[in-house]
């Protein structure tokens, strides 16, 4: 893990619960690592614009693929800033007065700018580390793109500028007189769990489950 710490600036300093803010990479790197998607933010003939996509990291640099037609992986090929959120929601936050009902959660902005990466072998290690973030093991095991699939499909890598974390934990905040309330307060927990497997109606006799698969369902059940 990076021991990397992002320099707190007017663009990524949370001001309101500065104290729930977050600026090393340790902290905010195991939140990009937990999410399959992000949300990329940018401004496109003068329009905000957030597109959800899959992301992935290498090192202090995050993936984002997509089709070489893709307005999103133009836009970032030609070399424009955009902004990349990741949220986890860990719980609801009830407290004893709507106003301090909450969410307990695990976010992550970040700024930067990317570059396509378009030599092969290196385009074909991004495409393995996109594949294996779905699914460890998964990219051994599939079928390689070949040329037409390499050439359909954009890489771009993306420089992490600046970046920010913020998480809330714990019990909801109410007003001292409000804890002699008889209303129920606390945390009704949150998490993202895999379903069985279903198998495609098309599957070929006799192809078995993966173990790789089979774990990686069970890690979150
Ligand atoms: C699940 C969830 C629900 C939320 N619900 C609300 C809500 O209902 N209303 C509300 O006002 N806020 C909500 N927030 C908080 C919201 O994301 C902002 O933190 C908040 O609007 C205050 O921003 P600010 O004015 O301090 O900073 P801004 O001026 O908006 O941002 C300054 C910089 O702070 C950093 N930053 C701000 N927020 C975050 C974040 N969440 N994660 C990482 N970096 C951040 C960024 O780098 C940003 O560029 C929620 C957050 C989450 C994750």
């Amino acid at each position: 893990m990076s021991d990397k710490t992002f320099e707190k600036t007017n663009l990524n300093r949370v001001k309101r619960m500065p104290d729930r803010g977050k600026y090393d990479a340790e902290t905010i790197y195991p939140i990009i690592d937990e999410s399959l998607i992000c949300h990329v933010g940018f401004v496109d003939h003068g329009r905000a614009i957030v597109i959800p996509t899959i992301l992935a990291r290498d090192g202090d640099k995050l993936l984002l693929h997509g089709s070489s037609k893709s307005r999103m992986m133009m836009h970032i090929a030609a070399g424009n800033e955009i902004s990349i959120t990741v949220t986890h929601l860990d719980g609801l936050v009830l407290a004893r007065s709507s106003m301090h009902h909450s969410m307990n959660y695990r976010s992550a902005v970040i700024f930067g700018t990317g570059t396509i990466i378009d030599e092969s072998e290196a385009k074909m290690r991004a495409l393995g580390i996109f594949t294996d973030k779905l699914i460890p093991g998964r990219w051994d095991d599939a079928r390689k793109p070949n040329p037409i699939e390499e050439k359909a499909t954009m890489i771009c890598e993306i420089d992490i500028e600046s970046a920010s974390a913020k998480i809330r934990t714990g019990p909801p905040g109410d007003d001292d007189e409000d804890y002699a309330l008889d209303v129920w307060a606390g945390i009704l927990p949150m998490r993202q769990i895999f379903g069985d497997l279903i198998e495609d109606p098309l599957l070929k006799d006799g192809v078995q489950v993966p173990k790789y698969l089979e774990d990686y369902k069970n890690s979150r059940q």
